[in-house]
């Protein structure tokens, strides 16, 4: 194998390793991103608190009704007991039973009111319930796909790695310091292909006597453009 050859399966094996890194390191960030389980969250505790007030609200209505009705069977119990005789006390108990109707009255129109919002405030809180639980399931499947996929290209990344280092064993050290020295520049591909007379890198034809060297295979030959080493 010529040496721009090894080079050459370096370099694959070097970009496949960097490609799953980056994958790697976009699914870290999407693992710790997770506003929208977060703002379903809020949404659903802020309707969890509105249908707790409004519970409270219903039955504070309740408890006053209670109250009222509790009061006007006393007494009527007395109105009618045949106890008081007094004219002026049974007229003051007569009013006193009609003012608690008229006040029952008013706390059955509150009741039917606080009833209505409850009712609205459980199909709301029903809502931000089940669009939580959703977005949860759906994150959390999400999350073990990522989860997945992460160990997947970790355990391919490792192989890789290994597979590298048996191809840097077949380079000569001098042309690997080449290649280490053209990496940053030539963004990871310090090796490129040739088509033709074509660089596959840059798009230039190349001379003859870069080619003929080329196809003699004995010693690096470089791109008469980007500079690149070259390999058939
Ligand atoms: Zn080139």
């Amino acid at each position: 194998m010529s040496q721009a050859r090894a080079l050459y399966r370096v370099q694959e094996f070097e970009l496949a390793v960097i490609e799953r890194t980056k994958r790697i390191k976009e699914i870290k960030t999407l693992l710790e991103d997770n506003d929208i389980v977060q703002e379903a969250q809020q949404d659903f505790d802020l309707t969890q608190a509105s249908l707790e007030d409004a519970s409270k609200a219903f039955k504070d209505i309740e408890l006053q009704i209670e109250a009222v009705v509790t009061k006007q069977k006393a007494t009527e119990s007395r109105l009618y007991s045949g106890n008081v005789k007094n004219p002026k006390e049974l007229q003051d108990m007569q009013n006193e039973v009609e003012s608690l109707n008229r006040r029952r009255e008013t706390l059955d129109d509150k009741l039917l009111e606080a009833m209505v919002a409850r009712d609205d405030a459980q199909a709301t809180f029903d809502e931000a319930q089940a669009t939580l639980q959703e977005i949860t399931t759906d994150w959390e499947a999400e999350h073990q796909d990522l989860l997945d996929e992460k160990q997947t290209l970790t355990v391919e990344a490792e192989k890789l790695m290994q597979d590298r280092k048996a191809a840097v064993k077949v380079v000569e050290p001098s042309a690997m310091k080449i290649y280490n020295s053209l990496r940053t520049s030539k963004a990871n591909r310090p090796v490129a292909q040739v088509e033709g007379k074509t660089c596959t890198a840059c798009g230039i034809e190349q001379n003859n006597t870069i080619i003929g060297v080329l196809n003699q295979g004995n010693s690096l030959v470089y791109c008469q453009n980007c500079g690149r080493i070259l390999v058939r």
